[in-house]
């Protein structure tokens, strides 16, 4: 598999995170204070729905990002002032600007993927939500293997590349749901809404993925990852101990001769005879 000619653009900039309500405050005290609003609620597309106020009329305008709709910020009230629908589309710019902001802080530069502080916190509220309702979690840690000789024979830009496509691929095998973060130099971990036997699967189609890619400009460059996988109630109850589990598996993996995935004891691929 070699580089795709016309890279896709960030598919996941503007839903990578879920926005923090208290990044917003500035933004929906305005609204009230000028609208007449007695709520504002900013939706974003893709994140569970807020309740529906009864008996309030409701204005409301699109979030817009480059043309595309990323969610609706709206006003509910009774008593709204002249113009408050044109106020509310002048804020529905701010509130875009704010969120592309927010998100881009959340991104490594060099690869796109969630920094190591953003996908720990996305790792936290999973393993919260399934403790609370079940939903399953698991974390796929990576780290590409001898990537050190691939810098000393090729040169720190040559691996940035690799870096960057490994990531690239990566993101684009995921869905929507799924979260990429960049743990360290050349470390990545993967959070996946799937249970231990899924989330096998889809580490082991990540692992032949990165085995079959190249890069455009440098063909000669070969290169493949180890990766660890461990799941919420199988491995670990918490955040940190699901990391643990995870990077103990990763480093097992290594150890028994790289380019291999390590997962729950006694579960087996389906993908890896694929
Ligand atoms: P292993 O298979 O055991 O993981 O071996 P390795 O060579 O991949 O591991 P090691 O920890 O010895 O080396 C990691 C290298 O990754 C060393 C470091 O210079 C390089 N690295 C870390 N961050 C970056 C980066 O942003 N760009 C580039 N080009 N290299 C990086
Ligand atoms: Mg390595
Ligand atoms: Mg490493």
């Amino acid at each position: 598999m070699s580089e795709p000619s016309s890279p896709k653009p960030l598919r996941p900039l503007l839903s990578v995170t879920n926005p923090m309500s208290s990044q917003y405050d500035t933004i929906l005290y305005l609204v009230r204070q000028t609208t007449g609003a007695a709520l504002v609620q900013i939706q974003i597309d893709g994140m569970p729905p807020e309740p529906v106020p009864a008996d309030l009329q409701c204005l409301q305008a699109p979030l817009i990002h480059q043309g595309q709709r990323i969610g609706v910020l709206r006003a509910y009230g009774r008593d709204f002032v002249d113009g408050a629908a044109h106020l509310l589309a002048g804020f529905a710019v701010l509130v875009v600007e704010q969120h592309a902001l927010w998100s881009v802080a959340q991104l490594d530069m060099l690869t796109g993927a969630m920094t190591r502080r953003a996908f720990m916190s996305e790792l936290g509220n999973a393993v919260a939500t399934w403790s609370r309702s079940g939903t399953p979690c698991s974390l796929i840690s990576f780290d590409l293997d001898h990537f050190k000789a691939i810098n000393d024979t090729y040169g720190h830009g040559a691996g940035d590349k690799v870096l960057r496509t490994v990531a690239r691929m990566v993101r684009s095998e995921l869905r929507p749901c799924d979260r990429l973060g960049r743990l360290g130099g050349e470390e990545f971990g993967v959070l996946v809404i799937a249970d231990a036997s899924a989330a096998l699967d889809i580490a082991e189609r990540l692992r032949a993925m990165v085995e079959g890619t190249s890069l455009r400009d440098h063909p000669e460059i070969t290169f493949t990852s180890s990766f660890g996988v461990a799941t919420c109630g199988e491995a670990a109850e918490t955040r940190d101990a699901l990391i643990a589990a995870s990077d103990a598996r990763l480093y097992e993996a290594k150890t028994s001769g790289r380019n291999r995935v390590v997962g729950a004891p006694g579960l087996v691929s389906a993908a890896a005879f694929g």
